[in-house]
């Protein structure tokens, strides 16, 4: 059971610390200290020592911690140990390239349907996911028990598609439309703005 006063910095950071252990999993690495995984995620030791705390002993005193059991911990802390099904709709140029991503399982997260409006997409498969009559997103959201869905269609298109996501069940939404998406306050609403994060960085250039 999570306890209620854990702070949004200690959360956000978590999924920070899943990453680095992650990479660090994925080079063979069993064990890391509290020193290296700050370093690696560019906190403090205190820090992490500090987020660790809200959810118990993790570390071995001279050993650090075992990296696939932090693994576990986190993810669950987190929510991510039952593979969260999601639905992607609008496959052009990015739900392409996001079907085609192989490392999402690794996350805690699966796309296992995608929608779209266009005929000659329809009925298709990409990287073994059907793509259906987006005519369907309620009812087979709803069938499939999907809590997650990827908005990658047209900006036109992306308000109505929120919230038939909404009326069809999910709990969250990631978009790639680059607008404001407004549907009931349940639902959790992340939007990806590539275009703005770049001119960010030009700005700071
Ligand atoms: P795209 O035009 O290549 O693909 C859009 C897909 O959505 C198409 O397959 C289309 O048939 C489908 N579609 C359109 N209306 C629909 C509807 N009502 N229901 C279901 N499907 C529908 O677009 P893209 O380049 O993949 O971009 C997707 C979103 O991401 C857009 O909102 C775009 O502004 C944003 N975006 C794209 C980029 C990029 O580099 N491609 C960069 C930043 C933001």
């Amino acid at each position: 059971m999570k306890p209620k006063t854990i702070p949004e910095e200690t959360i956000g950071r978590l999924f920070l610390y899943l990453r680095a252990l992650l990479c660090l999993a994925r080079e063979g690495k069993e064990t890391v200290s509290s020193q290296k995984l700050a370093e690696a995620c560019h906190v403090k030791p205190t820090i992490i020592r500090k987020d660790f705390s809200y959810f118990g002993e993790f570390g071995t005193r001279g050993v650090g911690y075992d990296v696939n059991q932090l693994i576990q911990e986190i993810r669950h802390i987190l929510n991510l140990d039952n593979l969260m099904k999601a639905a992607l709709i609008g496959v052009g140029n990015i739900g392409m390239a996001l079907l085609n991503y192989t490392g999402f399982e690794e996350e805690g997260f699966k796309i296992t349907v995608a929608f779209d409006n266009n005929r000659d997409k329809i009925g298709k498969k990409i990287n073994n996911v059907p793509i259906e009559d987006v005519a369907h997103l309620e009812s087979m959201l709803q069938t499939q028990g999907i809590q997650l869905g990827i908005i990658a269609v047209p900006e036109s298109a992306a308000s109505e598609i929120a919230q038939r996501l909404a009326q069809g069940g999910v709990k969250a939404i990631l978009s790639f439309a680059p607008c404001q998406l407004i549907t009931s306050d349940n639902i959790q609403i992340a939007c990806v703005d590539l275009a703005t994060e770049m001119a960010r960085l030009v700005y700071y250039l």
